[in-house]
């Protein structure tokens, strides 16, 4: 799907304040002294930006040929039918908030404890298509997940039903997060993360730089080192969702450096300068899988079966130029990737090995230093 039709900046990163439906701190700001007249205009001006952020998330929404917004017009059972949390602009008069009828609506499991605000459901017959876009309200962070999708460490969608969705805790216990019709109120902090869409077409320069957070099924070792491109830190965040997809209990994907904020030089490393190269730890087994420094990967502690399945999220995202890895860790992530039965040309594509840690054969290049953790580095 194009870009099109609504700002860069409203895609990925900050969104301005929004209230979807009404809440106690809504009413707060609205029950006091009138605004100004200016204070007003800023406000409304504010109200139009927070909409063509919540465009954006329809947007997300409609990806994968979905074409309605209403859900009462389609009754049809294998049309995808997506609801969206009530929108109120500021100033707007106040209706009395209610709760969700969470009894009438038969819910099958009992609500969720989470500080998770569900945003918008888009469901299906056809689980593949089914979405929901959910705010982590900790975090502090929208996006948007399948079912199977870790919405928080230990904490999968399970299922996405009109207005609510089932999550699973780690342990197995399923509860249900519901569509408030009270407020849900994002603020200007709040980072939108344009997850699920399905091209490369977002903005690949620092001058749109968006920071990676920590986020479900991945760590950042020092998040003010790890601004990239928006679509750096998007295929970032995919890479993890597929990864986390395959692997339900699997350490989580350890991010080192990306760039500093403004870009530019970033000693000791040589590149980091654009926001599309990445340092990733290997998974390794035992307790150094879980330590977020990066610590050397040897034929003893390298999980291959998991460090291959983060090689392929990545690789698959069809955005990467290269990835640097240690011609001794390339070797037997290839030999477990044939044993995995993975075709011989797409090995010989992807691998430089077994040419020899100089040959120019591959997306996975020799570059010395690259023991403790590979090195990817996104297309321009
Ligand atoms: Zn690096």
């Amino acid at each position: 799907m194009s870009a099109g039709g609504f700002g860069r900046h409203d895609v990925i990163g900050s969104v301005p304040s929004v209230t979807l439906g009404h809440t106690a701190s809504c009413a707060t700001n609205l029950a006091g002294p009138q605004p100004s007249p200016a204070r007003a205009r800023a406000l409304h001006g504010k109200a139009a930006r927070a909409m063509r952020a919540l465009r954006s998330l329809t947007l997300v929404l409609m990806v994968s040929g979905c074409a309605k917004t209403e859900a009462a017009s389609s009754a049809e059972a294998d049309e995808p039918v997506v609801e969206l949390a009530p929108v109120a602009e500021v100033g707007a008069p106040i209706r009395e908030g209610h709760r969700a009828p969470t009894e009438a609506m038969g819910l099958p499991e009992p609500p969720t404890t989470l500080p998770l605000a569900l945003l918008a459901t888009m469901a299906s017959a056809d689980p593949e298509q089914a979405r929901a876009t959910i705010r982590d309200e900790e975090r502090k962070v929208v996006a948007t997940f399948r079912a199977g999708d870790l919405v928080r460490d230990g904490v999968r969608l399970s299922a996405v039903h009109r207005r609510f969705a089932i999550l699973q805790r780690e342990g197995g216990e399923h509860e249900s997060l519901v569509m408030e019709n009270t407020t849900v109120e994002l603020t200007a902090d709040d980072v939108f993360y344009p997850d699920l869409l399905d091209d490369l077409d977002l903005p690949n320069s620092m001058a749109d730089a968006v920071q990676l957070t920590p986020g479900p099924g991945y760590i950042v070792k020092k998040p003010v080192f790890a601004w990239g491109t928006p679509r750096t830190v998007h295929l970032l965040r995919e890479t993890a969702r597929l990864y986390t997809r395959r692997f339900h209990d699997g350490p989580p994907v350890r991010i080192g450096d990306i760039s500093k904020k403004e870009g530019g030089p970033f000693p000791p490393h040589v590149s980091h300068q654009t926001g599309r190269d990445v340092d990733i730890g290997y998974v390794l087994h035992g307790a150094q899988s879980e330590v977020t420094r990066f610590v050397p990967a040897t034929a003893r502690n390298l999980d291959r079966a998991r460090t291959w399945a983060l090689v392929d999220a990545l690789l698959s995202t069809d955005g990467v130029s290269h990835v640097f890895m240690d011609y001794e860790i390339q070797a037997m992530l290839y030999e477990h990737a044939k044993a995995e039965g993975v075709a011989p040309e797409r090995l010989a594509r992807l691998f430089q090995y077994p040419h020899g840690r100089y040959a120019w054969n591959g997306i996975i290049r020799h570059w010395k230093g690259h023991h403790d953790h590979l090195h990817v580095r996104f297309k321009p």
